[in-house]
């Protein structure tokens, strides 16, 4: 059970199936992110895991690392998965 104090109506709301109320899509799962690191100038950026590791082919992983690759914002070269 959850109480709710509603501070616009001055009132108590009490809900008791708090539990069976629908919950948004995704709201139970936090955004993992990735930090990236350019190969060419060295920015670093975060992209969102799913953004990182949907929709690739063979060829846009980076060979030496197996990374994914996203594309550097200033000079569209490549940005690979930091490592430390
Ligand atoms: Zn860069």
């Amino acid at each position: 059970m959850v109480i709710f104090m509603s501070m616009e109506y001055k009132e108590i709301v009490i809900i008791d199936n708090y539990d069976d109320l629908e919950i948004p899509f995704g709201a139970d799962k936090e955004d993992v992110l990735i930090d990236f690191k350019c190969k060419k100038c060295g920015c670093e950026d975060k992209v969102l895991d799913f953004v990182a590791f949907e929709c690739y082919i063979e060829e846009e992983f980076d060979k030496e690392t197996g990374s994914p690759i996203v594309l550097c914002p200033k000079y569209e070269s490549d940005m690979i998965i930091k490592r430390d």
